[in-house]
């Protein structure tokens, strides 16, 4: 370590707690270190991060527990917090120094070498590091699916398309003079997706409505993205203070469309239901009770009597009865819908009629 690269802060925050800091840079990096001034060791390995949700934020390794292992100070509390929140933690409970090792253990395989070449370049790896909390890690430099997949538009009606082929998805609807998309998962890269295909299909119109079912990241990751379009966002009421402040939020570490392009969002809220209208389609929104989150719109297509039901019904393959599809019977009931088809933010869709021993209360 070169001492030149490390020079005095002034104290640096964790939670109420104020501690003495220096910067260390290292490979491009500047790492903030915080100390601990009763141990005069490491408390917290600072570095400042992007985060498609709450925007600039730090992302800390925070240290602790100290123990003497192998004559060496360890910490065997590690805890790493993004944004304050503690997403992974480590506890470290036996080391072994100069264990023998294989003598290949580091060498890299000619086929990830390969993959190497064409890895994105700029991957989200916090959506990666959430995908792996969640138990869903897809091992793909494709960020959205798996490394021989990509996204398609499966055409519902004329003015309907089904965008699958992501770990979630969305609703194209043309309307007569504009485009209601539903729904806007993962980050900016899925959303400019989409709208590059939505205008693409339907030319000349813009995207007036992004419609928000509910604020779970996996869903609403790519919502800045249609305020940069200019688009209004509908959702239920109870989301509103998530997405105002992830419309606020500054974005200096990484620019997306909406840090480069500031403009205010426009928020309409749902309590109950809503209806985007002209004389070509009618979108009727709902906020229904259900059990997975507090604030869900479904959104029925009228002529084509489609419903766009996301997380509480995933039609991939058999579709099992759960409070879930429960509360979803019990909604299309209230609605008087028939004969609809179901159409999932995950997998694909799904005839109400085949799974109506599901829906049934
Ligand atoms: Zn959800």
């Amino acid at each position: 370590m070169n001492p030149a690269s490390i020079s005095a802060l002034p104290d640096q925050k964790l939670g109420e707690r104020s501690l003495p800091a220096v910067s260390i840079k290292y490979d491009n990096v500047a790492y903030t270190v915080l100390l601990d001034p009763s141990t005069k060791l490491p408390a917290v390995v600072r570095t400042r991060d992007n985060d498609f949700v709450y925007g600039d934020v730090n992302f800390d390794v925070v240290l602790s527990d100290w123990k003497d292992m192998g004559g060496y100070k360890r910490a065997t509390t590690q805890s790493w917090r993004l944004d304050g929140r503690e997403v992974q933690r480590v506890t470290v409970k036996e080391v072994a120094l100069d264990a023998p090792l294989p003598a290949n253990i580091l060498a890299v395989s000619a086929d990830v070498k390969a993959k190497a070449k064409t890895a994105a370049s700029d991957a989200p790896y916090q959506w990666v590091l959430r995908r792996m909390f969640l138990g869903r890690l897809m091992d793909s430099d494709k960020v959205y699916y798996p490394e021989s997949g990509g996204f398609k538009l499966v055409e519902l009606a004329p003015n309907v398309q089904h965008v699958q082929g992501g770990s979630a998805n969305n609703l194209i609807v043309a309307m007569k003079d504009s485009i209601v998309i539903i729904d806007a998962p993962v980050d900016e890269g899925q959303s400019k997706w989409v709208i590059d295909a939505a205008k693409a299909k339907y030319p000349g119109k813009p995207i007036k409505q992004l419609v928000m079912t509910h604020h779970h990241m996996d869903h609403s990751g790519g919502s800045r993205a249609y305020v940069a379009e200019g688009a209004e966002v509908v959702m239920p009421a109870q989301s509103r203070p998530f997405f105002e402040a992830m419309f606020m939020a500054p974005h200096t570490v990484s620019p997306d469309a909406l840090a480069k392009q500031p403009r205010p969002a426009r928020i309409v809220e749902v309590k109950d239901t809503m209806t985007i209208k002209d004389d070509t389609v009618e979108i009727r929104l709902m906020n229904i009770p259900n059990p997975h989150v507090d604030g869900m719109l479904i959104a029925h297509v009228a002529q084509p009597n489609l419903v766009w039901v996301t997380d509480l019904i995933s039609p991939r393959g058999a579709i099992s009865r759960s409070p879930a599809t429960i509360a979803v019977g019990a909604a299309l009931t209230k609605a008087g819908i028939n004969g609809s088809t179901i159409v999932g933010g995950h997998g694909t869709t799904a005839k109400q009629t085949d799974i109506a021993a599901t829906l049934s209360n």
